[in-house]
């Protein structure tokens, strides 16, 4: 059977101690390797988000497709990513934004000294034949009190410096920290983007300004990692035989 469209989250690859990255930003590049190898055996084709996005307003099959997104632009995108990529044979859509660019990672301890691509780098990604790049706001602004009209500003503008720099096009948003008001999805179509995404409990496969991704982080075994890529997590993680077999599997999970 063809597995449901599926759209995951990433951020950086690399190998960062939990301590540092509380967050579980960094995805080891090995787990990558298996997650995109596992979903490779489920049926999965792999597609940009505009792509993916394309097929679903022209109403064509989504069933099989997988898009890979990367968000904030770390650097080991211009390099880690880049090089997994060619190896694996598969595409990504890399969310940056424009106004930090080389600036240090907000998001992780400034101790691992990882920082945001300069602008340089973010050429280089953008220059890839498998990446595609999008939007996620000028300064990662959380649009979850946002109107139509400053929602509508902040997607504009960050597409058109996006665009301006890089000498692209850019269809694709999504919403920092995947938080959005009401007025967000019809803010993201009017400013010229063919998807939004966002993630955790929120969205859904088949809402094209409010599309729901999976989000593997450090820790996951294959367990979590199924539940998350199935849209089965958020649902199924507090059901006592799952806590249990999460407990049991633990010891197997992927570092
Ligand atoms: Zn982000």
């Amino acid at each position: 059977m063809t597995p449901p469209p599926l759209v995951v989250a990433y951020h950086g690859l690399g190998q960062v101690p939990h301590a540092l990255d509380p967050s579980g930003l960094m995805v080891p590049e090995e787990s990558f390797r298996r997650q995109v190898r596992r979903l490779r055996r489920r049926g999965y084709r792999f597609v940009t988000q505009s792509e993916l996005a394309r097929r679903l307003a022209a109403g064509e099959p989504v069933d099989g497709l997988c898009s890979l997104t990367f968000d904030d632009a770390p650097q080991d995108n211009a390099t880690v990513l880049l090089a997994l990529l060619d190896e694996l044979e598969v595409p990504a859509t890399v969310y940056a934004c424009p106004g930090l660019l080389g600036q240090p990672w907000p998001f992780i301890d400034p101790r691992t000294q990882i920082r945001l691509c300069d602008e340089a780098e973010l050429r280089r990604v953008a220059a890839h034949p498998r990446v595609e790049i999008g939007s996620h706001t000028r300064h990662h602004t959380e649009l979850d009190a946002f109107g139509l009209d400053a929602a509508r500003e902040e997607l504009v503008e960050s597409r058109r410096e996006l665009e301006e720099l890089l000498d692209i096009e850019v269809r694709s948003f999504a919403y920092p920290s995947c938080g959005y008001s009401a007025d967000c999805p019809q803010a993201a179509r009017e400013a010229g983007y063919t998807s939004a995404v966002t993630c955790g409990p929120r969205g859904a496969r088949n809402l094209p300004y409010e599309m729901a991704r999976a989000s593997p982080s450090p820790p996951d075994g294959p367990l979590t990692f199924e539940l998350k890529s199935r849209g089965l997590f958020f649902g199924a993680r507090d059901l006592p035989p799952v806590r249990l077999a999460r407990r049991a599997l633990r010891p197997l999970r992927w570092r």
